[in-house]
């Protein structure tokens, strides 16, 4: 039998693919039940070994799925394989279609104000079914409680935060329980790719893995964030040998 998590380095990942996934988030929007979910990649689960408080944000999560081929990868090398990435950015788009069908409320918060606009203007023009609740850019005053309220008010099916690791899981982590209800996923800068701001890397790249190369040569400025990818691997191997 598979088990329900595969452990990377301390951290639970659900282990299902993107549709069994989305299957799941959809039942429990249909039951109101509140869902904290992270989409982590390598550099989540680093920082959750170095940070003891965002461990303990992670542990609030009722789901963490495998964003990045690193972790998949990884999930491979200790033998317990996870069946396929499950992205930030695929659960948007995938999230956004059974909200149009169902006609569910989406509450959209994060990104620069333009972009969070644009992002708006797009879901609502290729997903007309979906509720808009509301929005708000990703730049405010984290001990102002009108955003809070406004979101409790509106009780949006599901909240899309757009607050970049590791401001986004902090950010639901901290809130969450003043909502009675509503999917709450981080998913970092999807906003920018959904918006057209920032080009997500051709097909081609992604079904060769090599859609953090394409990131890199982009945004060169990424480089150092990036370094942490061998270190992630040389700790999962690392692990791997103790146990033996
Ligand atoms: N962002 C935000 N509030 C902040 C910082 C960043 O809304 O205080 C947004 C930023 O505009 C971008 C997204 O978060 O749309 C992702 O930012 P970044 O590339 O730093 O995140 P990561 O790739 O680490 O998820």
């Amino acid at each position: 039998m598979t088990s329900k998590f595969v452990h990377i380095l301390g951290v639970p990942f659900v282990n299902t693919s993107q549709k069994d996934f989305i299957s799941t988030l959809q039942s429990r929007i249909a039951k109101q039940e509140k869902t904290f979910v992270v989409t982590a990649n390598p550099e989540i689960v680093m920082h959750s070994l170095e940070d003891d408080q965002y461990k303990q944000t992670l542990a609030k999560a009722q789901y963490i799925t495998a964003d990045g081929i690193g972790i998949v990868k990884a999930a491979a090398i200790i033998g317990k394989p996870l069946p396929e990435r499950v992205s930030g950015y695929d659960l948007m788009l995938d999230l956004l279609e059974t909200a149009d069908k169902n006609r569910s409320s989406v509450f959209f918060l994060g990104a620069a104000e333009e972009v969070l606009q644009a992002t708006v203007k797009k879901a609502k023009q290729n997903y007309p079914g979906i509720q808009i609740a509301g929005s708000h850019n990703g730049f405010f005053d984290w001990n102002d409680h009108v955003l809070t309220q406004q979101i409790k008010n509106a009780a949006p099916d599901i909240v899309f935060v757009a607050l970049g690791f590791p401001r986004q899981e902090q950010w639901i982590g901290a809130n969450i329980d003043k909502f009675d209800k509503g999917v709450f996923i981080g998913i970092g800068g999807s906003f920018d790719v959904f918006s057209g701001t920032v080009k997500r890397a051709p097909e081609l790249w992604q079904k060769m893995n090599l859609e953090w190369f394409y990131r890199l040569v982009k945004q060169p400025s990424r480089w150092k964030r990036m370094l942490v990818l061998p270190k992630f691997a040389a700790t999962v191997i690392g692990r791997k040998a103790l146990r033996k």
